[in-house]
């Protein structure tokens, strides 16, 4: 799904998200993986652009149609298959409690998070050699002269995108030029 938010605590997350076999992945998933260990509940708000008065709004308008045909003008159709099973067929004969039920989990769905997947299957590496032990310019130890870093074993973990690779590919270059 595209630009959907992902959070936990004060990490807000605004970007592309995919729905595996194995678990959440996609942008959004692996950036919110700095952050968590597994145990934790994360929020998935489907629409951020819209509001829950809007959607109520939107709810109010479509009130003859079935909450199925209203949550695909929203959302994938597995989605909303899915987010419609436990309701009733027509949006006009949701309760309130149940409206409101559909609000909180289209804007801040609960995703308990079981866990990470192994380092073997990692895209990036949080820690590394702290950037405060390196002289930035030529990349080489402070605590071991002579010793020089470049690529993933520096503590950088850039967001998604090509940052990582980027910052991998220039360290490498600044330790492979003439110079040393
Ligand atoms: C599936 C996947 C998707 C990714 N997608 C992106 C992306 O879209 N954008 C992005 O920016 N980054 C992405 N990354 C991250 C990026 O690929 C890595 O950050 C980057 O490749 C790290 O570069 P590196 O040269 O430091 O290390 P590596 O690419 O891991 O290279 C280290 C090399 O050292 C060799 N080696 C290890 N030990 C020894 C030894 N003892 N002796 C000799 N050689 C040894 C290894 O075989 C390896 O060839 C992705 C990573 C994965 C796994």
């Amino acid at each position: 799904m595209n630009d959907v938010t992902l959070s936990y605590g004060k990490h807000l997350i605004t970007h592309d998200l995919l729905f595996t076999h194995f678990g959440l992945s996609g942008p959004a998933a692996l950036r919110l993986s700095s952050f968590v260990k597994g145990g934790e509940t994360a929020h998935l708000d489907f629409l951020p652009q819209t509001s829950e008065e809007e959607l109520l709004t939107l709810f109010e308008a479509q009130r003859e149609k079935s909450c199925k045909n209203v949550l695909k003008g929203l959302l994938p159709e597995r989605l909303a298959d899915f987010l419609a099973q436990p309701l009733p067929e027509k949006i006009k004969q949701l309760s309130p409690q149940e409206k409101q039920v559909l609000v909180e989990n289209l804007k801040a769905f609960p995703i308990n998070i079981t866990g990470k997947m192994s380092l073997a299957k990692s895209f990036v590496t949080k820690d590394g050699v702290d950037l405060k032990e390196i002289n930035p310019k030529i990349l080489e130890s402070k605590k071991v002269p002579g010793l020089h870093f470049a690529g993933e074993v520096l503590d950088i973990n850039a967001h998604t995108g090509g940052f990582n690779i980027t910052s991998d590919l220039c360290t490498g270059w600044v330790l492979g030029t003439p110079m040393y």
